[in-house]
């Protein structure tokens, strides 16, 4: 590994089904295989449903990958982007309907932010969506003082009803 290979966590998500992929579900497994294609993927997280969140209006399938890249947040950003977009996503409403979210949950680096982009995900430590998956496959990741394990725990004691 070089110096500059990092790791990342990609919260996956679409609620839209797609011509070729089908259901949501199918849409998030064909999303991890371009991962795997693209960088070197660590693992994957089972694929779990959600109820809709925000006015998105329809269930959510999600998981996380954890993948190895040598692109630095920004330019991972603008990778997943294209990815969405490869997947037929059109820029529209944010949280509305959507066949493929990535966004970047985490990285190796730490904290990163810009204008258009702030890891860890801003809303990391209130998603039960991204938080389970994340903790099924790195329940060590520190987020600051505390890890995955213990967000995601926090999260379900506090919230166990919520997204
Ligand atoms: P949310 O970020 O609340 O999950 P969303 O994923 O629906 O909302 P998008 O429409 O996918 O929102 O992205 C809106 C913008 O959010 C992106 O263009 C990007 O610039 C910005 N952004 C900021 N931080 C992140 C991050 N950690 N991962 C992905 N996008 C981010
Ligand atoms: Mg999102
Ligand atoms: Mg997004």
């Amino acid at each position: 590994m070089s110096d500059a290979t990092q790791l990342y966590a990609i919260a996956i998500g679409s609620n839209r089904p797609h011509g070729q992929f089908g259901r949501p579900a199918g849409v998030v497994e064909a999303a991890i295989a371009r991962l795997d294609e693209e960088f070197g993927l660590f693992d994957a997280s089972p694929i779990v449903l959600n109820a809709a969140h925000g006015g998105a209006g329809r269930d959510f399938a999600n998981a996380v990958a954890l993948v190895q890249s040598d692109l630095d947040p920004p330019q991972m950003l603008r990778c997943l982007k294209a990815i969405e977009r490869e997947f037929g996503r059109r820029p529209g409403r944010r949280w509305g309907p959507r066949v493929l979210d990535l966004d970047v949950a985490l990285w190796s680096g730490g904290k990163f932010r810009s204008r258009r982009l702030t890891v860890p995900h801003p809303q990391l430590a209130r998603r039960s969506f991204v938080l389970q998956p994340l903790a099924a496959i790195a329940p060590g990741w520190e987020v600051g003082a505390l890890n995955v394990r213990h967000l995601a725990f926090r999260h379900a004691r506090r919230a166990p009803n919520s997204p």
